[in-house]
């Protein structure tokens, strides 16, 4: 049985500026962008530019967002997979799934890359406890050395995400591997000010908000949280709204007065 799923080419809009709270993370990322962009200064010292990076952190810190910003910012189609879903029931078929979405990827380069929770398939081979999953690392291995051996022809980033650094095989972050890691974090309350603040832009926001008291009562909240949070608090405001309309809409039937309108001011 062979993987069919073709992955979907994505081409994501998302870029650092719609990132909060990261700036030394984007910092240190922009320079390895301007390497995957122009690598001739690389190349004119014998070196190949770090192509693998490894993103890991708690759920929710935003790693699926970075990828995707990644991408937008070098303006390169995104793959993502789940690396669960390379995982296969029959001997050989996880490793068929993996050389089958390395293949594809080559096929879209310039492309990135992005494997959603390595540590599925990227396990250290010594506490294997089954032969099948030692070979399924060893499989992750080899294309990803395949992908530097294609380094003048083909150009893949391979991005990989985990919240469990801490399980994956040591092969997998040597060099020209996931040699490049970033370790997010769960954000301060100044980080969290940034992402609400980045968040509410574009909304229809009472500009008296106190971003600081809400990133003061927020302790813990990572940016997944604080997008729940701005969206909860975007249909309170638009239920409000319908209350209100309901409240004068009736108090106009009651006196019988139809100059209540449906379209008027916008929900806060
Ligand atoms: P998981 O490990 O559960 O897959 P994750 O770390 O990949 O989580 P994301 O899915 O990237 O987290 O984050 C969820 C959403 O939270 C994003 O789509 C984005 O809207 C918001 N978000 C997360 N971090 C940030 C941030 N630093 N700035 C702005 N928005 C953020």
């Amino acid at each position: 049985r062979k993987f069919k799923r073709d992955l979907e080419v994505q081409h994501p809009t998302e870029s650092f500026r719609d990132i909060g709270g990261m700036d030394s993370t984007l910092k240190e990322l922009c320079e390895m962008l301007i390497h995957i962009k122009s690598p001739e200064f690389y190349f004119q010292l014998g070196l190949l530019p770090s192509r693998g990076l490894l993103l890991h952190g708690p759920p929710g810190c935003g790693k699926t967002f970075l990828a995707r910003a990644i991408s937008g910012q070098l303006k390169m189609p995104l793959m993502e997979i789940p690396a669960t879903e390379l995982i296969g029931g029959i001997s050989g078929e996880s490793e068929e799934r993996i050389r089958e979405v390395f293949d594809q990827a080559i096929g879209y380069s310039p492309c990135v890359l992005f494997i959603d929770e390595i540590d599925a398939i990227g396990g250290n081979r010594q506490w294997a406890s089954k032969d099948m999953e030692r070979r399924i690392v060893s499989q992750l291995i080899s294309s990803l050395d395949n992908l530097k051996a294609n380094e003048f022809g083909q150009s893949v980033v391979v991005i990989a995400a985990t919240t469990r650094p801490d399980v994956l095989d040591p092969g997998l972050r040597r060099i020209g591997r996931f040699d490049h890691e970033i370790a997010i974090h769960i954000p301060s309350r100044k980080e969290r000010r940034e992402i609400l603040r980045i968040q509410c832009e574009g909304l229809s926001v009472d500009p008296k908000l106190n971003y600081d008291k809400i990133a003061e009562l927020t302790p813990g909240y990572v940016g997944a949280d604080l997008m729940a949070l701005v969206s909860r608090a975007a249909s309170v405001a638009v239920k409000r709204r319908s209350m209100k309309k309901f409240r004068e809409l009736h108090a106009a039937s009651e006196k019988n007065m139809t100059t209540v309108t449906l379209d008027d001011d916008e929900p806060s």
